[in-house]
């Protein structure tokens, strides 16, 4: 076998969460062009755009509205794509939120929230697509974590978001091994500051607060989406066949620092 080939995804049927817009729009793309079917999911109705856009560029991709808050919608959502497709090969649960919101005066709400679609979101579309592969006896999923999942992210205040994707780094870890045996894999990617429309807006509102970020990373530079997007294809990709229950870091050096 060529050792390309071990990096393409020819076929594999992909649900990728918030794909509507941002890094999930590009990790949609990326995919898609190794020769994925991705079906994208997000709450926005967007989706579609964001999926008939793709379409046109010649991959094949379907757009879905899903709240990955919704228990009973996920299941059915991911049922649904296994009984289209046959099967479902890959999960990317990239959807999240994250606020601004200082810690001594934190709402419920905000804290809730941030639970809800970044921990508890996670685990929803994890647990069914788990359910299906591990059934299949193959499959690989990969959810998203931050720089704010490893260390304090200086001056932001969201401690619900960190807290959030502290879980979901760990729990790639414990369900990687669980379910190792019957060939699931499963991994996180813990993006570093990346070239969103978010952090635009911050560079257009508080241009020194985006000046102070940068200085903090190494490379000196944010991530641009097609980086956090291809360590993601190659952690679905049979060229990390040998890797489960990892906390892979594309953060331009910021995490080591
Ligand atoms: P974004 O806000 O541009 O996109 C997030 C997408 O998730 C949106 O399309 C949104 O509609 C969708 N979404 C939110 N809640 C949802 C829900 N309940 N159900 C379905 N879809 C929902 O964010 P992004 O910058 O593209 O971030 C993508 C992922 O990367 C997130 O998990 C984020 O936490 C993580 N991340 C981003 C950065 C960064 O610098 N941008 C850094 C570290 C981690």
């Amino acid at each position: 076998m060529s050792i390309e080939h071990l990096f393409r995804l020819d076929g594999r049927v992909t649900v990728v969460t918030g794909a509507a817009r941002g890094i999930g729009q590009c990790i949609a793309s990326v995919l898609g062009q190794l020769g994925a079917t991705v079906v994208l999911a997000d709450r926005l109705p967007l989706v579609h755009e964001t999926a008939a856009a793709l379409a046109r560029e010649g991959i094949a991709a379907e757009g879905l509205v899903l709240d990955v808050t919704d228990r009973p919608a996920v299941d059915d959502a991911v049922d649904g794509v296994v009984a289209r497709h046959g099967r479902i090969d890959a999960m990317v649960a990239n959807a999240g939120w994250s606020y601004e919101d200082a810690s001594v005066d934190h709402s419920d709400e905000n804290w809730s929230q941030a639970l809800d679609i970044n921990l508890n979101g996670v685990f929803y579309v994890v647990r069914r697509a788990g359910r299906h592969m591990v059934a299949q006896k193959k499959g690989a999923i990969v959810a998203l974590s931050s720089i704010a999942g490893v260390k304090y992210v200086r001056p932001e205040h969201h401690v619900g978001y960190d807290v959030a994707k502290a879980g979901v780094a760990h729990m790639c870890r414990v369900l990687g091994c669980e379910w190792a045996a019957a060939g699931v894999r499963v991994n996180a990617v813990g993006p570093g500051y990346t070239d969103t429309e978010m952090l635009a807006e911050v560079g257009r509102t508080q241009p020194a607060v985006l000046k102070r970020w940068i200085d903090d990373i190494p490379m000196g530079r944010l991530l641009r989406r097609e980086e956090i997007a291809s360590a993601i294809a190659f952690l679905l990709s049979d060229a990390a066949s040998g890797m489960t229950g990892q906390l892979m870091m594309v953060d331009a050096g910021y995490s080591a620092a």
